[in-house]
């Protein structure tokens, strides 16, 4: 891959509806998908006169992200108007944080190729979401869809220290993983329930000297696909356009761009307001929010351990690899309590992690929500195990056969093993005799072996293998071959 002349940096802007039954701010519903204009109320429509009133599961489950994130909570913090007129914004202003946001100062670590990248967290907010417009297929009219105004959203912002594509498509994997296993969100992309703005530049340094291109705020992406295409694809648009201007930056305002998938390309968008524009003020028409040390202590309770806990748990505690202990947890928390669930039944960690990752979520299609998603329950998987164990069964027919069958017919390992005649004999005598007439038929091979070839020995392992129709367990056939060999 060539080495571009240029670092990116990127900072995200990362909007996630929380999911509450109700909006933020009135009780109309919040299903995805309903007729236009059937969940509104005076409220959602920005009729004069009505009042606002918060939700306070809204404002739990934004908590909840925020301790998730590392961040720090206000014990106080407020809601503030901002101005700005569009179709789909009825009131004029959008109810959000401006100065005093619930948190501020978290990070979540991103890993890509073995390199941890800490990116830190300006803040999160609260606020609510405006309505939609719709401009195509309306015989050139507009059409408005209130239906989403006024959805409880967070507003995660990260400093800009995301250094290429790869690493923003991590930091949203991870995001999205943490809130649904909280469920703070469903974060579906497509469904508008998670969306990312990107902040992207690049500094280019020649002869000594660094220059930094305008910051670019790309819109409109829809997928994380999305999001790592435009920002390889804008940091080289930033790199050309700054060879032609010739090689000066002067004080650019900041440019918005929107992502064009069909032609994969950036094209600029309107204006974008600077802050002033917007005329932030308190909002006069709710309260302040406390937030008690008893209501962040129960929230506390809610979250429990964390992803980043669960994972240096496994690590250190029970001794997974690094990568094992990140798998199991950045899947979800349905595949770590499947693991958590599976040791529960006396299984050693790392057995029940190898079945985890290797075997279990290769059967599994589909999100991973809670374990039960899983292709086989955690008891059924156990017994399986425990057969492999007690050498009544292979683990290569174990892996192979066993587990498919119960899979697509839901019996029980036991009784797919014995019907699939699969059991193998732990008969020592009968092991025994087979190993005696292999070793008396192919004595030159034992002759090999004695004269240091040690991998002689896996000929006879298989010859005996063979002559027992692969129903003597593996373990046990070396460990009497190499007893009948002399080896200890
Ligand atoms: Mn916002």
């Amino acid at each position: 891959m060539a080495t571009h002349p240029f670092e990116i940096i990127v900072g995200l802007e990362v909007h996630v509806q929380l999911l509450t039954e109700s909006k933020l701010f009135c009780s109309d519903g919040t299903k995805f998908g309903q007729p236009p204009n059937t969940l509104v109320s005076p409220i959602s429509i920005g009729m004069p006169g009505v009042l606002p009133v918060m939700n306070r599961r809204a404002l739990e489950l934004a908590i909840k992200a925020g301790l998730a994130l590392q961040c720090q909570i206000a014990r106080f913090t407020k809601w503030d108007r901002k101005h700005y007129y569009y179709p789909d914004l009825p009131k004029n202003y959008q109810i959000s944080q401006y100065d005093m946001p619930f948190a501020t100062e978290g990070y979540l670590d991103v890993d890509v190729e073995g390199k941890t990248t800490k990116v830190r967290l300006i803040r999160v907010h609260l606020e609510e979401d405006a309505g939609k417009n719709l401009h195509d297929d309306h015989g050139g009219d507009s059409l408005v869809d209130l239906n989403r105004a006024g959805m409880p959203l967070i507003e995660i912002v990260s400093y800009p220290d995301i250094r290429s594509a790869a690493e923003a498509g991590a930091y949203l994997e991870k995001l999205r993983t943490l809130m649904r296993d909280l469920d703070v969100s469903d974060c579906e992309m497509q469904e508008g329930s998670l969306r990312c703005d990107a902040n992207v530049n690049i500094a280019i340094t020649k002869e000594g000297k660094t220059y930094k291109t305008p910051i670019v705020e790309v819109k409109n992406l829809n997928s994380i696909k999305m999001v790592e295409k435009s920002i390889t694809y804008e940091a080289g648009r930033q790199y050309d356009q700054w060879e032609k201007d010739g090689k000066v930056i002067g004080q650019a305002p900041k440019q918005t761009r929107g992502w064009d998938e069909a032609r994969g390309v950036t094209r600029p968008q309107r204006e974008k307001e600077e802050e002033a524009d917007y005329r932030y003020f308190p909002e006069p028409d709710l309260v302040p929010v406390v937030i008690t040390e008893e209501m962040l202590a129960r929230i506390k309770g809610e979250v429990g351990e964390s992803s980043q806990q669960r994972k240096d748990r496994y690590r250190d505690q029970l001794g997974l690899s690094e990568y094992n202990a990140s798998v199991l947890v950045d899947k979800g928390r349905g595949v770590a309590d499947y693991f958590d669930a599976l040791m529960s039944h006396d299984i050693d960690a790392k057995t029940a992690a190898n079945w985890v990752i290797n075997d279990v979520l290769a059967h599994s299609t589909g999100r991973i929500k809670v374990m039960h998603d899983l292709a086989v329950e955690p008891s059924s998987l156990a017994e399986l195990i425990k057969l492999v164990k007690g050498n009544k069964l292979n683990l290569n027919d174990a892996r192979e056969r066993v587990l498919r069958e119960m899979i697509s017919t839901g019996k029980d390992a036991s009784t797919i093993v014995q019907e699939l005649g699969l059991e193998v004999v732990v008969d020592t005598a009968a092991i025994e005799a087979i190993v005696d007439t292999v070793l008396a038929d192919m004595s030159k091979v034992v002759d090999d072996f004695r004269s240091g070839k040690g991998k002689a020995l896996g000929a006879l392992v298989g010859q005996v293998m063979k002559r027992s129709q692969g129903k003597f367990p593996p373990a046990l056939v070396n460990e009497i071959l190499n007893k009948k060999l002399g080896v200890s």
